[in-house]
């Protein structure tokens, strides 16, 4: 069994942004000379979230439009005292900050309609996303 380890440095534009990091990831594996295993996809931020989901245009400001739905901004939250980004904290607890994503012969084994999603939900900053690969 090895371990790689890489790690994705992204800049983020808006504020609530939907990034596909699917070839980036796929990248990493490419380079990690290991064929088969599993990669775990992670995000060291509270405020951020990675998810697997289809990447379809309309689909994507679908998923936009409900999230600012369901947690809007400027909802007199108490961290919004301290941080103004209650609403960015609140969004990401819906989410997760992490995936794990079998690869078979240095290709992810992910659905046809699968994409690797970075969601930024309190930017435009630099990001930092990090990459386990455990496998042989
Ligand atoms: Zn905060």
């Amino acid at each position: 069994m090895t371990i790689f380890k890489d790690k994705l440095d992204l800049t983020t534009s808006k504020r609530l942004e939907i990034i596909d990091i699917t070839s980036k990831v796929q990248n990493t594996i490419t380079n990690s000379e290991i064929a088969n295993g599993i990669v775990n996809i992670y995000s060291k931020h509270s405020t951020s979230a990675i998810v697997i989901n289809e990447n379809e245009q309309g689909l994507l400001v679908d998923f936009e439009i409900f999230l600012k739905e369901i947690v809007p901004q400027n909802n007199n939250y108490k961290h919004d005292i301290i941080d103004n980004n209650a609403d960015s904290h609140i969004r990401s607890l819906l989410l997760q900050s992490s995936e794990t994503i079998p690869f078979r012969d240095k290709k992810l084994a992910i659905g046809t309609w699968q994409s690797i999603f970075f969601i930024e939900l309190d930017g435009p900053r630099r990001r930092n996303v990090q990459l386990t690969i455990i496998g042989e």
